[in-house]
């Protein structure tokens, strides 16, 4: 198999050039705020542990408890044997939080829109998707084999050009955006983006992987638009849930379908009992604590007010350097003074706008914040 290794090593040496490599390195989180990474302790601002439910005591509890109970794993897909009682107390849980009628739960947010776009449109449909939305939004958008259109991040106006031209000559139509950008930590106009949808007949959906927990009142990025219509409003239970597993909000046959056609939930392994366990704890913690769920925006508006920035409008704060050898540069001195932000390359984003991401959470002190304000002033001079 020399071919196959030659193949791989050229692939490797090629990233290395343009210095988009990637390697894994071990990270050991200590308490949901710091990681030891080759040997050093840092505060970390790369988590999306946004509320820092992961290290919570009554969350590690319920995930113990759950293994306890139902064992490690699920032991099959759900629609076999895998359908464990704490994945439908979820679901209700969730229905109830996001005010929808109900809610199905997938193994992880890429798999959750892997398995949502394909069951809903298909060859004869059309798909619009904005330019920034996540790679599992574009993943889902092609395995459907509707046709894309892509708009301009944000660009509601060019949507309804866009519908005006080309709606009547597709069966179904379905929009694909963020709530909540994951590089750049702002909202998708949800209120102009449902008005047009609504009057193409045209099916919202959102990724709102960033906005549970953050935003809306922790009820996530639709919640921040009160008029308008979410049909479809996906998550992920890995973020600010600090779990694992991804979820679709919708009306009742939305989500009938989903559990009788979604090939990822059909063809997979349901979550563990744990991860489940876990993420109903967190939910209660998130229902009952509103300062918790608020801190992490407020946070992230101290940190771009240091900076003359304009006002966070979710728990992300990019900080964009343009080539990724810079953004590199830059992550090193910022580690130097103690402080881990991963710093974010192409493909990941867009080229020429590889950057640093901060993500703050509720347990950030507002000392540090301070402190990594001063840090970053001082790498832009
Ligand atoms: C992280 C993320 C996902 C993937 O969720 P997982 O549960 O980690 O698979 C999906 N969409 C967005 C916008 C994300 O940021």
């Amino acid at each position: 198999m020399q071919s196959l290794n030659a193949f791989a090593e050229a692939k490797l040496a090629a990233l290395a050039a343009q210095s988009l490599r990637r390697t894994l390195k071990e990270d050991r989180r200590i308490d949901g705020l710091h990681i030891e990474r080759g040997g050093k302790r840092l505060l970390s601002f790369s988590c999306n542990d946004y509320l820092g439910l992961t290290h919570h005591p009554a969350v590690k509890a319920a995930a113990s408890a759950a293994i306890e109970e139902y064992g490690a794993g699920a032991g099959a897909s759900r629609l076999v044997t895998g359908n464990h009682p704490l994945v439908e107390a979820l679901e209700a849980r969730l229905a109830r939080w996001k005010g929808t009628e109900a809610a199905c739960v997938f193994s992880s947010g890429y798999m959750a829109n892997v398995g949502i776009v394909p069951s809903l449109v298909g060859a004869e449909d059309l798909i619009l998707i904005d330019e920034l939305a996540h790679a599992c939004l574009w993943a889902g958008a092609q395995l459907s084999g509707a046709t894309l259109i892509v708009f301009r991040h944000n660009d509601s106006d060019q949507v309804l050009d866009i519908l005006r031209a080309e709606r009547a000559h597709h069966r179904r139509a379905l929009l694909l955006t963020d709530g909540v950008f994951s590089m750049d930590g702002d909202l998708a106009p949800l209120d102009r983006l449902s008005a047009h949808c609504t009057a193409y007949d045209c099916w919202l959906m959102t990724d709102d992987a960033h906005g549970l927990g953050v935003v809306g009142g922790g009820r996530g990025a639709a919640h921040e638009f009160p008029g308008a219509s979410v049909p479809l409003q996906m998550g992920t239970l890995s973020k600010a849930v600090g779990s694992l597993g991804g979820y679709l909000c919708a009306s009742q046959a939305v989500i009938d379908l989903m559990k009788t056609r979604a090939r990822t939930l059909i063809f997979s392994t349901g979550l563990p009992p744990a991860s489940v366990g876990a993420a109903l704890a967190a939910l209660d913690i998130i229902e009952s604590e509103p300062e918790r769920v608020a801190a992490p925006r407020l946070r992230a508006q101290r940190f771009t007010a240091a900076l003359n920035l304009p006002a966070a409008q979710s728990a992300i704060v990019p900080i964009l350097l343009g080539d990724a050898e810079r953004a590199l540069e830059a992550a090193r001195e910022l580690e130097a003074q103690g402080f881990l932000a991963v710093p974010i390359r192409p493909p990941t984003v867009p080229k020429g706008t590889a950057r640093l991401r901060f993500a703050f959470s509720a347990l950030h002190p507002e000392a540090e914040i301070d402190r990594l304000a001063g840090a970053v002033r001082a790498l832009a001079a």
